[in-house]
């Protein structure tokens, strides 16, 4: 799944705001070389302020031709909904949510976003209203203020500690010599898997995305730091379209509709008591899971 995502970074360093520096624009020329097939149809528009309401109607894909990832699936989200996509390892989860900002193209059917086919959209129109939030989170070499603003080009510095505050972060930047200015990365101070999740998560409060796309860790952060992370990605979430490319369930029983998606498709959609309520393959993780737990 991590490296599903890395196209993601190489993308939005060329199309939001490339990152200065020599690793900056190493994946720019990654990027060149590998996904210059997904390029703006010649007659895209810019996209408008979107609601965020989603659609995918018959989509097929396939990374290999004949080997078919995603079978006419259909899918509807309603703007402003949180929908979790839970099943095994593999069964599409990633593919699904990484369809919707053109990381990949459809083969057949469409995806639609406020009843119009994302291929309408300019690229960079169209990833600036979808953000995505790695669980391997991308940092490049220079300061925290750079990082922060990586979200949205051109930010304010007040803009950058109101995100800052919103993801919870502004504290640790306080107590940090240079604060703001501080450099991280190889030749700096080096941040916890949960000081990254963090400025990650600013980032996408600076970027203010209508939709957005939440890949959930599966490396372990402390309980405290993981609750208080979920905490901040609860309040992200508010007001936005949200995709959750689940592994714990604990994270997903507040998730508006869980979709289990399985080698089939999407093998059946609900609330958690819903489907806790039903003898399905929701029930058969779930139970497993609290097996596992203890
Ligand atoms: P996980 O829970 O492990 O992250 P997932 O449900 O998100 O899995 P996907 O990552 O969407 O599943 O993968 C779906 C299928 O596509 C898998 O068979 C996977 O091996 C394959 N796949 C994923 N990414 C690529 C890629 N870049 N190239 C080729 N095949 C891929």
């Amino acid at each position: 799944i991590g490296v599903f995502f890395r196209p993601v970074e190489k993308i939005n360093a060329v199309i939001e705001t490339y990152p200065k520096g020599v690793a900056g624009f190493k994946r720019y020329l990654e990027f060149l070389d590998t996904r210059s097939d997904i390029v703006d149809g010649p007659d895209a528009v810019e996209a408008p302020t979107l609601k965020g309401e989603i659609a995918y109607e018959g989509v097929d894909f396939a990374y290999t031709p004949g080997r078919p990832v995603l079978s006419n699936l259909s899918l509807t989200v309603r703007a402003g909904e949180t929908v979790a996509f839970v099943g095994p390892s593999g069964a599409g989860k990633t593919t699904i949510c990484a369809l919707l900002p053109r990381f990949y193209e459809v083969g057949a059917g469409r995806i639609s976003i406020d009843g119009r086919d994302v291929r309408d959209f300019t690229l960079t129109s169209l990833r600036r209203q979808v953000g995505v939030v790695q669980q391997d989170v991308f940092l490049f070499a220079g300061t925290i203020r750079e990082n922060i603003a990586y979200g949205r080009l051109g930010a304010s510095d007040a803009e950058i500690v109101e995100a800052a505050r919103r993801a919870r972060i502004d504290d640790m930047i306080a107590a940090l010599p240079a604060g703001l200015d501080t450099v991280v990365g190889e030749r700096g101070v080096k941040l916890s898997g949960g000081q990254k999740q963090r400025l990650a998560i600013a980032r996408m409060f600076l970027k203010n995305p209508a939709i957005l796309i939440l890949d959930e860790a599966t490396s372990a952060l402390d309980a405290e730091t993981e609750r208080q992370i979920q905490t901040s990605l609860t309040e992200l979430a508010q007001g936005r379209t949200t995709l959750i490319i689940a592994h714990r369930l604990a994270t997903i029983r507040n998730a508006d509709r869980i979709v289990v998606v399985d080698e089939n498709g999407v093998a059946e959609q609900g609330s958690h008591r819903e489907l806790v309520a039903t003898a399905g393959r929701y029930r058969a993780l779930h139970e497993a899971q609290f097996d596992t737990a203890g």
